[in-house]
């Protein structure tokens, strides 16, 4: 295997020394923190509306920086309601989407390893990633362009080489087949059960089952009210998910919230599929939008949800209100799944083990909203419509919004991201 940009050295942080609680152990400790909390005060330096993914890392940065935060979620935390359902997220940092999200991969990088750090469990599992599709494919001429920007270090593998080592894929003999070795995939659940319960310990108060009904601004800072109470803040954050155009109207017509599937298939084979022998991989098929990926085989009982080789399709679906989602799947549902496997994996024999359903929140240009909000620039930040590629970035979102609602700005490179871009 040859590689592109081969003077680069790898990350070699060992991930031995940690640990990897059991989901039901972690959400009944950090239940049982959030249960414990005081009754909240009434004034407060920022309140973050939203405790999902990008809220849960705002709560906890604003408390390292040591400002009295509130932290409102509507549901439980975490819940299958929004967008971080489902046990796995890919992290990469070849960004075939944008060479400008770089910079910010390698702050969330440091960031999940900071908070690796700071709770000795690992959210981070550094499987690798393959990329299989034509060169003339968004996936590998967007990758090779941010690859060859800032030097990521990426695989080339024959056509010989994946056969033996990835036998599993059957490809057509044109695509390309790469590998970035130090990409992965990070745990969704526990990384906001871990942002939350270290928010918690720096001082955070974080309230679970309590709606905002409402936020307006004030002579100084902002009134939010809740279906509990009514607080003031210096600064409010927004980081609600698919109900961030509920939250910010203005946006509303520019975020177009999607009912998406993930699924869980059970091999009849599972040699080769484990946790420390498959990568994370995506695919682009010219047939199909986005692009298809999936992950290892990994265990319930170390890392919640069904078991099986999980796998999805990523292209905005079907347009839904995020109130009133249809959760159960229909046969329509499988369609992506079957002619991916069918396609690309033929020699495989599966059962759909399980489907479920989660939600995007698409910008026009699927790119994210990360700004101080047109208007309210004093008082309000918004963090949304992360379109389906979000979940790597929390750690390094949360400082972003950290910056915004402590100084007003930020130094991290976030300027093509301004809410203001679509006009
Ligand atoms: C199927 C699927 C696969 C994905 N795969 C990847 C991947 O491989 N890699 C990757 O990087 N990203 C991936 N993503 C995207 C990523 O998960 C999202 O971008 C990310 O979770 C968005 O975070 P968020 O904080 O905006 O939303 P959420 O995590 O949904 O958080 C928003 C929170 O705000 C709360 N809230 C809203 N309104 C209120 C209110 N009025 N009062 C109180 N609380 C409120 C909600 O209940 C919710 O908890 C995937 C997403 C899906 C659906």
């Amino acid at each position: 295997m040859k590689f592109l940009h081969s003077n680069t050295v790898f990350p070699t942080a060992s991930h031995q020394a940690l640990l990897c609680t059991d989901p039901g152990t972690l959400q009944a400790r950090v239940s049982a923190r959030l249960a414990a909390q005081p009754s909240p005060a009434t004034t407060w330096d920022a309140i973050v509306l939203g405790v999902g993914s990008m809220g849960a890392a705002t709560c906890l940065e604003l408390a390292r920086r040591g400002l009295r935060v509130l932290g409102l979620e509507q549901f439980d935390i975490p819940h299958v309601h929004g967008e971080h359902g489902g046990q796995s997220r890919i992290i990469r940092k070849a960004y075939y989407e944008h060479p400008d999200y770089v910079p910010l991969l390698e702050t969330a990088y440091s960031n999940w390893q900071r908070l690796e750090q700071e709770t000795g469990e690992q959210v981070y599992f550094p499987t690798g990633l393959l990329y299989f599709a034509a060169s003339s494919h968004p996936l590998i001429s967007g990758l090779r362009l941010s690859a060859d920007a800032y030097g990521v270090p990426i695989g080339v593998l024959t056509s010989a080489e994946q056969k033996t080592r990835y036998p599993h894929f059957q490809l057509p003999d044109p695509f390309e087949r790469l590998i970035e070795p130090a990409a992965g995939f990070l745990t969704p659940e526990r990384c906001i059960l871990l942002q939350a319960e270290r928010a918690i310990d720096l001082g955070a108060c974080i309230r679970s089952r309590e709606c905002v009904r409402s936020w307006s601004p004030m002579r100084e800072g902002v009134e939010v009210v809740t279906d509990k109470a009514r607080y003031h803040a210096a600064r409010l954050v927004i980081t609600a998910g698919p109900w961030a155009g509920r939250q910010v109207p203005a946006l509303s017509r520019r975020l177009r919230v999607t009912r998406q599937i993930l699924a869980w298939v059970a091999p009849d084979r599972e040699t080769g599929m484990g946790l420390s022998e498959f990568p994370c991989w995506t695919l682009g098929d010219a047939a199909w939008p986005g692009i298809f990926y999936g992950f290892p085989m990994l265990e319930s009982q170390r890392f919640g949800g069904p078991r099986g080789l999980k796998l999805a399709h990523h292209a905005p679906a079907t347009e839904v209100d995020p109130d009133h989602v249809q959760r159960q799947t229909d046969p329509a549902d499988e369609a992506p799944i079957r002619y991916f496997l069918d396609q690309y994996m033929p020699g495989l024999r599966y059962q759909i083990e399980a489907l479920h359903t989660c939600l995007y929140t698409n910008t026009p240009d699927e790119h994210f909203i990360l700004d101080r909000l047109p208007g309210y620039e004093q008082q309000v930040c918004v963090a949304a419509g992360f379109s389906g590629h979000g979940f790597k970035f929390c750690s390094a979102v949360g400082e972003v919004m950290a910056d915004f609602a402590e100084k007003g700005s930020t130094d991290h490179p976030v300027e093509f991201l301004r809410a203001g871009r679509f006009g």
